[in-house]
């Protein structure tokens, strides 16, 4: 037996490679910023940035015509308060973005719903004394989760890591009529030092502690899978692993588990180290955002959150 004989030219290898960087699976994050007038670069994410609402619009339509089939919405508000108000309100910026987009657009509209992005003190929930509260936060999860559903949102994607988000934001949707809304759940996220570079681009960084209490410990990979399997039983659509490249394992167990759709969230310094590394020579960009994108698939994701996703387009039309 000679497997060299499947390796043999650039066509035979690619007819019979099992598994592949498919571009119409992946998902565009986009940042829109209620403070600022021009776009702004985000620091350390070379070509990632803060959009104001009208310019993200044109972004969005621009990602239309590469072929991007989906986003994921984050948004940065003017207004912070201790219960991360603007972030149900219907005037709010994720708000105003999903509808002028989805108006403009037939792109698959995603929205991280959270409260870090929105709370003074950076939480992803409410606080009572020193703790993030569970129970309460959840409240208010389900009302941005409807006031995104008003706002045409395909679907919700809930990353607090609250116990019984899911179940709540479901009930929620349901009780408003909109049984058809997406639950994209982040059901395994860890807290991991690879969200550093997201920190500076929605200054969500918490004014004390960390998230080490809701996000997920590394070195459980059991926990996860229970975190996997409670989403799903509480209704996730969709459940996500998140960062990805560190977390190839937790995919695969994921996909070896479940039938659902994987959902996995190659994270901002994934992006960031890879651009560091080619820009000072030593690697080389294209091959490596391949490689390392491919591994993703490879482990068993569906679709995969990226910021290379309009890099991967780009060559892909080239
Ligand atoms: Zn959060």
């Amino acid at each position: 037996m000679r497997l060299r004989r499947l390796r043999k030219s650039p066509r035979i290898r690619d007819i019979f490679a099992d598994s592949k960087i498919r571009t119409d699976k992946l998902v565009m994050p986009m940042f829109v910023d209620e403070n600022i007038t021009k776009r702004e670069e985000i620091r350390n994410m070379p070509d990632i940035y803060r959009f104001p609402l009208k310019h993200l619009v044109d972004k969005a339509k621009e990602y239309e015509e590469l072929g991007v089939k989906s986003i994921l919405l984050f948004g940065v508000p003017k207004h912070k308060d201790p219960r991360g108000s603007a972030s149900y309100d219907d005037k709010g910026i994720v708000q105003r973005a999903i509808r002028e987009i989805k108006k403009e657009t037939d792109l698959v509209v995603f929205a991280d719903l959270c409260l870090c992005e929105y709370t003074d003190h950076g939480h992803c929930g409410l606080i009572k004394g020193t703790k993030v509260d569970n129970d309460s936060t959840l409240d208010v999860y389900a009302r941005i989760a409807k006031s995104y559903a008003d706002a045409g949102v395909d679907g919700v994607a809930p990353s607090g890591m609250m116990d019984g988000q899911v179940r709540r934001i479901r009930k929620g949707l349901d009780d408003a009529g909109f049984e058809d809304t997406l639950i994209l759940a982040y059901s395994a996220k860890f807290a991991s030092a690879m969200y550093a570079p997201f920190r500076d681009a929605v200054f969500s960084a918490p004014s004390f502690g960390d998230r080490r209490t809701y996000q997920m410990n590394y070195s459980s990979t059991r926990e996860a899978i229970r975190e996997v399997e409670l989403d799903i039983e509480e209704g996730a659509d969709v459940v996500m692993v998140k960062p990805a490249l560190f977390y190839l394992d937790i995919i695969r167990e994921v996909r070896n588990r479940f039938l659902l759709p994987i959902a996995a969230y190659n994270v901002s310094a994934e992006y960031s180290m890879i651009r560091s590394a080619a820009k000072n020579g030593i690697i080389d960009l294209d091959s490596v955002v391949n490689e390392s994108v491919s591994s993703i698939f490879r482990a068993g994701a569906d679709i995969v959150i990226s910021y290379f996703t309009e890099y991967l387009l780009k060559i892909e039309k080239n």
